[in-house]
């Protein structure tokens, strides 16, 4: 079957669900590195081999929400809470600007107060005059309201991260409290996209009660939405949240995680062609090269992280976070090594977008 499968992506043809399922399930070692080099053949002629660095700022562990999986839940009375000032963010997005990163990303728990609508709009206006409006934007600031989307995307934000956790309104239920609704979120994809986002979205890899056919509805999900961007990694547990104690103890646990994240990068690549796909942060907490063996598999953006390091531990919405104690300068210097050693270049100074997006508008 494989052998047909890999005929057919080579053809162009489009894969059927059972077909998706098949590929997702690879586990032999010389079968997934076939995967791979069919979806970096994809990678190379739709998106190139230009990483582009979205440096990410935590500003804010504060969180309104209680998702069953993350180790920042409103319920864990263990983390300490922190927020930065309007200036710190402000100064860490213009020395990214100044270090030729071409985006930042604005992320923090959930928060749908007004003084929280009014300060992101602030620090992007801040943000948008002091690169020029040049340094690309993206939000990953969880559901809001029309309106306020609206307001920050006419203050300099373009696009929007906001994973849908699973594609399938069963599985989400178990992951969440009753009053965090599905079809909300969905809906606030909708709603992105016509404000005028790049619109990304994604899932967790390897949850508890998640079967390799929800996966590949993810993939086909991601399509039917017609998304820009992904931004999915393995799920790890964090010990202090409810659905840790649903893992299965297994002496593979992360060999498999790790496998099934570059599995689904891979897929999605191929399914879905032009769309930019991050390899995140997770993979690099499985393994150390996690995130270039990610950028092999099909995906082409890194985010680097750029929060502070007095506020690393304190966000940790999983466990063994990798590089907690090096700082944004630290960062830059190790990825690019990492980078050049598998003969990608970065995309120093430039946006990235995604050129699906490019191609919808
Ligand atoms: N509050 C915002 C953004 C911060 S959380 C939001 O939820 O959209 C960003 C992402 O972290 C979530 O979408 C989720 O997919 C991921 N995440 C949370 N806990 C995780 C865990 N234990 N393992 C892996 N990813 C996790
Ligand atoms: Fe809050 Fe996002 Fe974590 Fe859910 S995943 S608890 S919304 S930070």
């Amino acid at each position: 079957m494989r052998q047909n499968i890999f005929e057919k992506i080579d053809r162009g043809e489009r894969l059927a669900r059972d077909e998706i399922v098949a590929l997702l399930n690879l586990a032999d070692a010389a079968e997934r590195e076939a995967l791979y080099q069919k979806a970096y053949a994809i990678k190379r002629q739709r998106v190139g081999t230009t990483v582009y660095f979205r440096g990410i700022i935590e500003f804010s562990n504060y969180c309104v929400k209680d998702c069953f999986y993350c180790g920042i839940r409103k319920s864990n009375p263990h983390v300490e809470r922190y927020q930065m000032t309007l200036d710190e963010i402000v100064n860490v997005a213009l020395w990214a600007h100044q270090r030729q990163y071409g985006s930042i990303v604005l992320q923090s728990g959930e928060r749908s107060d007004p003084a929280f609508a009014d300060f992101i709009e602030q620090a992007l206006l801040r943000i948008r005059d002091g690169s020029g409006g040049e340094l690309g934007i993206t939000l990953s600031l969880g559901e809001q309201s029309d309106e306020t989307y609206q307001r920050w995307f006419d203050a300099g934000a373009h696009r929007y991260l906001l994973r849908i956790e699973t594609s399938n309104p069963e599985l989400y239920a178990k992951l969440h409290p009753a009053d965090h609704s599905f079809e909300r979120r969905r809906a606030c994809l909708d709603s992105l996209r016509q404000i005028g986002y790049q619109v990304g979205t994604g899932v967790m890899i390897g949850l508890p009660f998640q079967t390799t056919e929800h996966l590949a509805d993810d993939i086909l999900f991601f399509q039917q939405q017609d998304i820009d961007m992904i931004g999915m990694g393995p799920y790890l547990p964090h010990h202090d949240t409810p659905l840790a104690a649903h893992v299965a103890a297994a002496p593979d646990f992360e060999e498999r995680q790790l496998a099934a994240g570059l599995n689904m990068i891979a897929v999605a690549r191929i399914v879905l062609q032009d769309v930019n796909i991050a390899a995140t942060t997770a993979l690099q907490a499985l393994r150390h090269n996690g995130r270039e063996l990610g950028l092999l598999a099909g995906a082409n953006i890194i985010m680097p992280n750029l929060t502070d390091t007095q506020y690393r531990a304190a966000y940790q919405l999983y466990q063994n976070k990798p590089c907690l104690d090096e700082n944004a300068t630290m960062c830059q210097a190790c990825l690019e090594g990492r980078i050049a050693l598998i003969g990608e270049t970065v995309g120093y100074g430039k946006r990235g977008d995604s050129p699906h997006f490019a191609a919808r508008s």
